[in-house]
């Protein structure tokens, strides 16, 4: 383990194992460009700082083009090149805004990139958007130039509270979560509900699902902390907070939420 915030220590092997993992995972998702171009970085544990992929693709990632960097863009440990260290300000500003987040991703999955590329955000017309945490969508962010103090501004103003991803204009997608699993199941999510809005397309156009414009769901996955994934839910009768409900696909936990929903509110107890 390294010794955290001393420049000059030994490198967390570990983490650095753990994040060509998550490097080659993102690959085998699929959800990313033929080139491979993208990023990816973990939290340090305690410390404020994060390990970054500073190789110029995601494909076959080297140990050795794993950096160490403090969240205030301090490069600690390996070589930065400029053209990776442009895009290192938006995910330590993901880190500092979210304390919850433990892992940002930044591709450009081909589909997600065409919307970001057309500047228009993915609506919540499948269903599993609304399911792990997106259910409006993916907004963009506006254009800056990338790399630049207005992309991470226009990043910060574009992102929705609770929800796990953007797209970024004319460049491609940032996904922020608290596990590297859950970032890379919100990245590929997000690229099959573009595909399937651009496939949708030719038959009429996408149609959002009814779940989000029913009784308004305002999920907030990385902040919330057991079971995935989760919602949270109004109250049909009253419109007001109840609580966190299970999505219908949780399993046994669904459950045990349902009847803690039931305690608060009469009308769920038929459903327990
Ligand atoms: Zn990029």
């Amino acid at each position: 383990m390294s010794v955290a915030g001393v420049r000059g220590v030994v490198v967390d092997k570990e983490l650095i194992d753990q994040l060509v993992e998550v490097a080659q995972r993102v690959v085998a998702s699929g959800a990313i460009s033929a080139n491979g171009h993208g990023n990816v970085s973990l939290r340090v544990p305690g410390a404020h700082e994060m390990y970054f992929t500073a190789g110029p693709s995601l494909r076959n990632h080297a140990r050795s083009a794993v950096v160490r960097l403090g969240l205030d863009g301090t490069l600690l440990e390996g070589d930065l090149p400029p053209i990776q260290g442009a895009v290192v300000a938006m995910h330590t500003a993901m880190y500092e805004d979210h304390p919850d987040v433990g892992c940002v991703l930044h591709t450009h999955s081909p589909y997600a990139t065409a919307y970001a590329v057309a500047h228009r955000p993915i609506g919540c017309w499948v269903e599993a958007l609304a399911m792990f945490g997106l259910p409006t969508g993916a907004p963009v962010a506006e254009y800056g130039p990338r790399g630049s103090e207005q992309a991470v501004g226009n990043i910060r103003a574009a992102t929705i509270p609770g929800v796990p991803a953007v797209l970024l204009a004319n460049h491609g997608v940032l996904v922020f979560h608290r596990t590297p699993e859950l970032a890379i199941q919100v990245g590929s999510i997000v690229e099959e509900a573009a595909q399937a809005g651009i496939n949708a397309g030719s038959i009429g156009g996408p149609v959002e699902s009814p779940r989000s414009s029913g009784p308004r769901l305002s999920s907030a996955p990385w902040s919330s902390r057991a079971g995935e994934p989760r919602t949270r839910s109004r109250c049909p009768d009253c419109a007001s907070l109840v609580g966190d409900l299970l999505a219908e696909t949780a399993g046994d936990g669904q459950a045990l939420e349902v009847r803690r929903l039931a305690l608060l509110v009469p009308s769920v107890r038929s459903m327990a």
